[in-house]
Parts: C-alpha cells; sequence; structure tokens
C-alpha cells in the first residue's frame, strides 16, 4: 500500500557488477518495501562509479536502470541527487531511470518539517584534498573535457581515481574523512533548518547538534553491502529500516 506520506531515503549502495549480491539488495529493496513510499531520495553514490550516459547499455547498468524504471512505474517517485562517485550521470541517466534530478544541497518540506539534503562530501571539509579535486571536477569546462573523452578512456581514469581515494583513505585520519562540526553547524544556519540528512562517509547514525541555541538533528545515512538500510520519514519522525 502507498503511503502519501512516506518518504525513504539510501545512499551510498556503491551498485557494481562486482558486487551482485548488493545489486540484488537493491532489486528486491525495489521490488519490496521502496513500494510503499511516496518518494524514494536516492542521495548519491548509487553507483560504485558512472563513467558517462554513453555508458546507459553496459549490462548492469542496463539492468539497474530499468529496474529503476520499473519501480517508478508502481507510482513512487524517484529523486536522486549525484554523490562524488556518480556526478557524471545526466539527463539520458535520468530518463533510462525514470527519476529527477536534486542539486545539492535542496531544502524539502518532509510532512511539515523543512529538511535540508546534502551527499555530505561538501560537509567534509578537513579532507583539503578532496575538496580541491571536487572545486576542480565540478565545472563545467573539467564535466565536458572528461565527457569528449573516449568511454574506455574514461573507465580506465576513474579506476585509477578510485584506486588513489582508497589509497589515500588508507593514510588519512578516521576524523579528517568525517563531517567537520562547523560545516554542519553552518549548513544548518544557512538553510534554516533543523533536520539534516546526508550520506558519503558511511557512518550511519543520528547526531544532535545545538545551533545557536536550537535543537537540531542530523541523519547519516550508511553504505550497503551484504545489508542495506534505509530512513523513513513520515509525519511521525524519522525511523530506520534495514534491508536484508
Ligand atoms: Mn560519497
Amino acid at each position: 500500500m502507498l503511503n502519501a506520506d512516506l518518504s525513504l531515503f539510501v545512499s551510498d549502495l556503491h551498485l557494481t557488477a562486482r558486487r551482485p549480491e548488493t545489486a540484488a539488495l537493491f532489486q528486491r529493496f525495489l521490488a519490496g518495501p521502496a513500494r510503499a513510499a511516496r518518494t524514494l531520495y536516492i542521495l548519491g553514490d548509487l553507483f560504485d562509479y558512472w563513467a558517462g550516459d554513453d555508458d546507459l547499455g553496459e549490462p548492469f547498468n542496463a539492468e539497474t536502470c530499468a529496474a529503476l524504471a520499473e519501480f517508478a512505474a508502481g507510482g513512487t517517485r524517484t529523486l536522486f541527487m549525484p554523490g562524488n562517485r556518480d556526478f557524471l550521470a545526466g539527463a539520458p541517466f535520468g530518463v533510462a531511470s525514470r527519476l529527477t534530478f536534486l542539486a545539492d544541497p535542496t531544502v524539502v518540506d518532509l510532512a511539515g518539517v523543512p529538511t535540508l539534503l546534502m551527499h555530505g562530501d561538501t560537509l567534509c571539509t578537513d579532507d583539503t584534498d578532496y575538496l580541491a579535486f571536487r572545486a576542480v571536477a565540478r565545472t563545467p569546462q573539467w564535466r565536458a573535457d572528461m565527457l569528449a573523452r573516449p568511454l574506455a578512456e574514461r573507465k580506465a581514469m576513474l579506476d585509477v581515481l578510485r584506486a588513489r581515494s582508497e589509497a589515500a583513505k588508507q593514510g588519512k585520519d578516521y576524523d579528517v574523512m568525517d563531517a567537520n562540526a562547523v560545516a554542519v553547524a553552518e549548513a544548518f544556519r544557512r538553510h534554516g533548518v533543523r533536520r539534516l540528512i546526508h550520506g558519503h562517509t558511511h557512518r550511519q547514525a543520528r547526531h544532535e547538534h545545538l545551533v545557536d541555541g536550537r535543537a537540531c538533528e542530523r541523519w547519516v545515512l550508511g553504505a550497503w553491502h551484504d545489508s542495506g538500510n534505509a530512513l523513513a520519514v513520515d509525519g511521525h519522525g524519522c525511523r530506520w529500516l534495514a534491508i536484508d
């Protein structure tokens, strides 16, 4: 039964043909529990990486987009905010998957509560190397230059970037890769909200923050591996759903 009030949030599924069990889990989620929601929000890093929309025909990508399109046909709206792994996804991906893009950040009204949505990477302000790369990679020029390269070359480049980021993570302090408290407070302040939902850090949790004397809450979505997680939000508030 469709619950007109219910929104579901997921992020950081990192779907790839190399992890068929996570892909199967997501397919079951779309065919089952997600159908109860009026809106499904995917807050980035749906894919382990997305090399460009000319890769829509790759069998794993085609299968994933077809599952999303079939899901949308069931009446739930899918909203997608790209993450740092899938920011090269564009309009053709949206059409194939029957989803609508969301800007990062976006404020939405959830059962009367203004809620700030972000992927979460921009909150990790201690990770200056990454933010320097992000500033360049999100320019229209970088995007155009990247997408002008042959698909195979892009895939090879993204493999290198991914390996480099994994290696860099090993050498970085655990706290450096978490959301920065000042950046979090600033986000609440700038958008005038008391609730924030984001992913990216893979550290599923609910945090309470006091910002200028106002009690705020931050829900961090977890990554998907052998099991998944979703945040369900309706007029009663927020609660975790385990997906397995
Ligand atoms: Mn991410």
